[in-house]
């Protein structure tokens, strides 16, 4: 494709004579920096009938300061945007990847405008330490871009004429696509599925999690203001919120990523109108460490980054340990020297390599699987520190735990903790490291640990998981060039490349094939 100028090729957009974005009406969005407790996030237009309640946003590591605030769209909100959205979504869908690409080009260069306070923004309302909140807001453009580059030349329509007559097959945009986000990454898991949605051909709209819409919502609407109008809104809310966006009849591709439970409702409400759903759930990833493992600093490291960061909820965060009976006093003794490095505080505070859980429900459900573990006779080491001046009891904090002495069936290992507790547990042969691997509900990711690569690829084979890496395990294991979902209850659908594409957009065949007799049919 040869060159063309971004005014060509932008102004080739035309949006549909009964655009309703010409009428004074912005599914918008608003965040400022919050250091007064008035960043907000929500649906503010020049038509009156857009304004909503809001809800205060949080600091988990001081819970009583006011970030900012979230509005709640109820369904009338929900229902005018879907409209516009629909609208929009005309022209938007009616250009070609390559044009499309062109605008992804333009809105990944407005997002990349004020990453830094973004970031601020973002560990403010998470909880993470800066540099993990500089690495998610960084997701955004780089996915803008990153799809923009794979569309930019595709072929989406083959065209074959053989003797029975001319068959066309294409991938026509699925249409309004919703996009519903969780707490833990919320920029990255955003734009890994806005990127392609919008690449596709399809208008978007995304509900934010209530717990950390803020640095997301700036984000989005400076995506927005570089498209052409409707194609990206923003409906801020809860759950409610989201249900009513699942159930909504023209809403006609759900992305959500999630917890399982939650997964489950959002398949029943997409039901009524099968609406096409992708689902990115919880996960209780299995790290097999074989007696073949070099266990020296690097491995070590890695491990422990991989429990740990973002304080232990991540989606694919290593989530229980299995080592060799052989290596076990090695690995233990060497784990908890490096997970007692750790230092908990504010993630504001650059001396914190972890910061609090995000929330209430979270800091009481893990705290709940540490008694439980207790109680039931296991060994909990408390490791870490508190950086000198976090006021602990004041946010959601807790320190690195490891377990030992632990049954394969107690909760915190067949459970998703979510947190900066884990596991370790000793197995007698390869066998029934993979059968434990196995033995669980989920199946998003998990790693085999060795200096053998070869026998080390080859247990990963055994392993029933959507991602199983080799030696590592964590945020940089996978990249955007790798399909990305889980099996199981770990979800439907694989993220990342144009695996992504297929999955928000629909395959259609048209032919023209005017011998039919090879089926007879009905004399
Ligand atoms: P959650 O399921 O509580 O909420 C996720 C989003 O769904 C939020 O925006 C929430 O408002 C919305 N929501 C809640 N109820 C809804 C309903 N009935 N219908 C529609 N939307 C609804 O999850 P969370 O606590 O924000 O995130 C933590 C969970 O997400 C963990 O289980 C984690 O493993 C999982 N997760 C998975 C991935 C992945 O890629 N597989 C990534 C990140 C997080």
């Amino acid at each position: 494709m040869g060159p063309v100028s971004m005014q060509s090729r932008a102004s080739r957009y035309r949006p549909p004579a009964n655009d309703p974005s010409k009428e004074p009406m912005t599914p918008f969005v608003q965040a400022t920096v919050p250091l007064d407790g008035t960043a907000l996030a929500g649906v503010v237009a020049a038509d009156e009938s857009f304004s909503t309640e809001t809800a205060p946003v949080y600091n988990p590591a001081h819970r009583t300061q006011v970030v900012g605030r979230v509005a709640v769209a109820d369904a009338s909100v929900v229902d005018a945007v879907v409209r516009i959205a629909e609208s929009a979504g005309r022209g938007w869908g009616a250009l070609t990847m390559g044009e499309r690409a062109v605008w992804l080009r333009r809105a990944a260069d407005a997002v990349g405008l004020g990453g830094e306070e973004r970031a601020r923004l973002l560990t403010l309302e998470q909880g993470k330490v800066l540099w993990e909140s500089q690495v998610d807001v960084g997701g955004a453009a780089h996915l803008l871009r990153y799809y923009a580059d794979l569309v930019e030349t595709h072929e989406d329509e083959q065209l074959v004429e053989d003797a029975r007559g001319t068959t066309i097959t294409l991938r026509k945009p699925i249409g309004v696509t919703t996009i519903i986000v969780p707490w833990n990454y919320p920029i990255y898991l955003c734009f890994m599925g806005l990127a392609p949605a919008l690449a596709a051909g399809n208008p978007v709209i995304v509900k934010p999690s209530e717990l950390a819409p803020l640095a997301l919502t700036d984000a989005l609407s400076r995506v927005a203001s570089a498209l052409p109008p409707g194609v990206l809104s923003v409906v801020p809310g809860d759950g409610e919120t989201g249900s009513a966006l699942v159930r909504h009849p023209r809403v006609r591709k759900v992305v959500f990523t999630g917890g399982t439970q939650t997964g489950r409702s959002v398949l029943r409400d997409a039901a009524e109108h099968i609406t096409s759903v992708s689902l990115e759930l919880g996960g209780n990833d299995p790290a097999i460490v074989l007696e073949s493992a070099r266990i020296d600093d690097e491995l070590i490291r890695e491990i422990r980054r991989s429990v740990y960061t973002c304080a232990g909820q991540v989606c694919f965060n290593i989530k229980r340990i299995y080592v060799a009976r052989p290596r076990y006093a090695e690995f233990m003794s060497r784990f908890r020297d490096a997970v007692d490095e750790i230092r908990v505080g504010d993630g504001q505070d650059p001396r914190s390599t972890i910061g609090p859980l995000n929330n209430a429900r979270q800091f009481e459900s893990v705290s709940r699987l540490h008694r439980t573990t207790v109680d039931a006779g296991a060994t909990v080491d408390i490791l870490g520190r508190a950086v000198d001046g976090t006021g602990w009891d004041d946010g959601y904090f807790l320190r690195p735990m490891i377990a030992s002495n632990i049954a394969p069936d107690a909760p915190l290992v067949t459970q998703e903790q979510f947190g900066p507790i884990v596991p370790v547990l000793p197995f007698d042969d390869e066998d029934q490291a993979v059968a434990w691997a196995n033995d669980s509900e989920f199946g998003l990711a998990a790693s085999v640990w060795s200096a053998d690569i070869p026998h080390a690829l080859s247990v990963a084979r055994t392993i029933d998981a959507g991602s199983v890496f080799v030696n590592s395990h964590r945020i940089g294991s996978t990249d955007q060039t790798m399909p990305f979902g889980g099996m199981k209850q770990s979800g439907l659908g694989r993220n990342h490349g144009m695996w992504a594409i297929d999955e928000c957009s629909e395959l259609q065949a048209i032919a023209h094939r005017p011998d039919t007799s090879v089926f007879p049919g009905p004399r």
